[in-house]
């Protein structure tokens, strides 16, 4: 009895010098070392390899508190600015005099992508940076990118936001990814992210890899690590309107409110959240049978029935080729509404709504 009483003193005050300490130390990711109470900003390099090395803009804020370390990466594709722009902003606006724990900006994940103005895949390797992960060390540069990622930045947070928006040809409604491990836990902690980050529509997504090497996907790559994560949606087109932005913005404040990063009570509390979400358990991404032209003809946003037509694809002649229809009755979450389509691209997802929450 008195030794368990005697080791739980000990734990105590271990939970406590580990507490006090959090907030003494420098926070380091890569090269940078933030003070308590500091903003830092400068870059993670990615060496040369088999191919050209880039590198990743990043901003570390420590806060005088103690608190839980909270990731926000944006640019994984370098075509969707809106939440890019909103990093911008929260890089001046998160003041680290008033924060409790540390808070992570990955600016733009994939620089090649953004400053060769690329959809989905790299310029460089013609790789999809959010489907090799967790990367590696010897791989191309998308592979080296999601290594230093998930190293420098994923292995040091606790909550981990991968931000998107529809790519620079996807015209999109905002929602959230809950993406489902299987560690009630964390996914308890990853819906309660979805929730407080506050888009209205979640979509539930249960068949995500379970291995942490081989987790394809930034937000799973957090999760096979036994950290909670989402991924949002908040904007499209490539623009840089100030609703998209705003979106982004305010979902991440509402992050730091729930995380008790900031002060004050997170409003509506989660439960009304839950009431007020559109919950989507099952959903299908279209995928064109040929290369050619798509003309949308539903919007992101419509409700539509089972055979609903999506689009009509033609070939590069305007000859038509294939009618897209939904696949079942749900919500246009996005769909692609600039004319290029090459065979096995996504030509918009239709999800399905939850009946009862
Ligand atoms: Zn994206």
């Amino acid at each position: 009895m008195r030794k368990r009483l005697l080791l739980r003193g000990v734990l105590f005050a271990g939970l406590l010098v580990s507490a006090l300490g959090a907030s003494a130390q420098p926070f380091a990711v890569g090269p940078l070392s933030a003070q308590p109470g500091q903003r830092i900003s400068g870059f993670l390099e990615v060496p040369d390899g088999v191919d050209k090395g880039t590198r990743i803009p990043i901003t570390v804020i420590q806060g005088t508190k103690p608190g839980p370390v909270l990731a926000l990466i944006a640019g994984t594709h370098g075509y969707e600015y809106a939440p890019v722009i909103a990093l911008q902003k929260l890089r001046g606006q998160i003041d680290p005099g008033q924060l409790a724990g540390t808070v992570i900006l990955v600016h733009i994940a994939n620089l090649p992508s953004f400053l060769g103005r690329t959809i989905y895949y790299s310029p460089i390797d013609a790789k999809n940076l959010n489907r090799v992960y967790p990367g590696k060390p010897d791989g191309t540069v998308s592979e080296r990118i999601a290594y230093a990622i998930t190293t420098e930045v994923i292995d040091r947070a606790d909550f981990v936001v991968d931000l998107h928006c529809g790519d620079g040809n996807e015209a999109l409604r905002p929602y959230a990814y809950w993406t489902q491990s299987g560690h009630p836990q964390v996914d308890e902690a990853s819906r309660q992210l979805a929730l407080a980050f506050g888009l209205d529509h979640i979509v539930i997504s249960t068949d995500r890899p379970a291995d942490p090497q081989a987790s394809v996907y930034t937000d799973n790559t957090a999760l096979t690590r036994g950290k909670p994560a989402i991924t949002t949606e908040t904007g499209q087109l490539g623009e840089t309107s100030p609703q998209w932005v705003a979106l982004a913005e305010r979902g991440v404040w509402n992050l730091l409110q729930h995380l008790k990063m900031i002060p004050g009570e997170l409003q509506p509390p989660l439960q009304a959240r839950a009431w007020a979400t559109v919950w989507i358990d099952k959903y299908e991404v279209l995928r064109s049978p040929e290369t050619g032209i798509f003309y949308a003809e539903a919007k992101p946003g419509y409700a539509v029935a089972q055979g609903a037509l999506l689009g009509r694809l033609t070939d590069l002649f305007g000859n038509p080729l294939a009618d897209i229809r939904a696949p079942f009755a749900g919500v246009v979450t996005y769909v692609v509404a600039t004319p290029p389509v090459s065979k096995g691209e996504p030509l918009g997802m239709v999800g399905r709504i939850r009946k009862e929450e």
